[in-house]
């Protein structure tokens, strides 16, 4: 479930995860492999600070490989350690403990040098709605399904889930909000799910898509619907799509809704391929 932000819950979201920072050894930042810059909290860096990060690359399944890798290196330059996943099948789920394991080396070692037995090390799981924070704790927590509260400033009580030997997972994630200033991160969030369907035009969206397939995956495009891409014209195209997929209104007139309706469920459901909306900046 997507939720809508207010700048009160904002407030309140930022108030709650910079308490629960205070208790975090390691931080863990859910992204959505197919946006990774949209999907990324602008207040993210001035609240985790320098404490070490893993990014982790969520619904990679669904993501460009290659425009994947290319994340991980942008992110892994900026001092980060990344993993590509897929919370909901487990693949790459088991890399994480040696991962957090190695970000917080430095603290354990200083425990050792002051003649402390380590403590287990504490690690909590950030990201915005729908990005997968519930399906991943679930799975690092070897469990079937638990209702975690999706609404920000929602207080219950915490508990810590071991999920390593010497891990320990909150099992509440920090919910935050995602990019939305500029107008094709909130197309690119529209089309991933990440906010409500109540709040943009799936036309708009769609015809954002569209024209990103055009110039990033014309194959895809092709293969799928079987138009001339040598046409700009998105008008002929939604012709030939809706006129294909039978999308008509009486009067034999195209049903551009139902058209856009179409091509949106294709892309949400991964009809049209694993794809990647965005690219790292070179
Ligand atoms: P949360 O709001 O961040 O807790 O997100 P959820 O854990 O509820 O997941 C949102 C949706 O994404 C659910 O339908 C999940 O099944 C789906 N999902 C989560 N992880 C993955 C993944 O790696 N791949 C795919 N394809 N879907 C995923």
């Amino acid at each position: 479930m997507s939720i809508q932000w207010y700048p009160g819950h904002m407030a309140k979201a930022l108030r709650q995860v910079s308490e629960q920072l205070k208790r975090i050894d390691v931080v863990i930042e859910l992204l959505d492999a197919r946006i990774p810059y949209s999907s990324r909290n602008p207040k993210i860096d001035d609240l985790v600070e320098n404490k070490p990060r893993l990014i982790l690359l969520n619904k990679a399944d669904m993501a460009d490989k290659e425009v994947t890798k290319r994340w991980r290196e942008y992110y892994e330059a900026q001092g980060a350690k990344t993993l590509e996943i897929n919370a909901q099948d487990g693949s790459g789920v088991q890399h994480i403990p040696d991962q957090v394991n190695e970000l917080a080396s430095d603290m354990i070692e200083k425990m050792k040098k002051k003649g402390m037995n380590p403590r287990p090390v504490r690690a909590m799981i950030l990201g915005i709605p729908n990005v997968g924070k519930s399906t991943l704790i679930n799975r690092l927590a070897k469990r079937k399904s638990t209702k975690i509260g999706d609404k920000p400033g929602v207080t219950k009580s915490q508990q810590w889930i071991k999920v390593a030997k010497k891990i320990e997972l909150l099992d509440t994630p920090g919910i935050l909000w995602p990019k939305f200033e500029e107008q094709d991160v909130g197309f690119r969030l529209a089309l991933t799910g990440a906010i409500k369907e109540e709040i943009f035009d799936v036309q708009d969206a769609v015809v954002f898509l569209l024209r990103y397939l055009r110039s990033s995956y014309p194959e895809q495009l092709q293969e799928r619907y079987q138009v001339s891409i040598d046409s700009d014209d998105i008008v002929e195209w939604f012709d030939e799509i809706g006129k294909r997929r039978g999308c008509l209104v009486s009067g034999g007139n195209i049903d551009y809704e139902r058209t856009a309706e179409v091509i949106f469920r294709d892309f949400r459901s991964g009809r049209l391929g694993r794809m990647t909306l965005e690219e790292p900046p070179s």
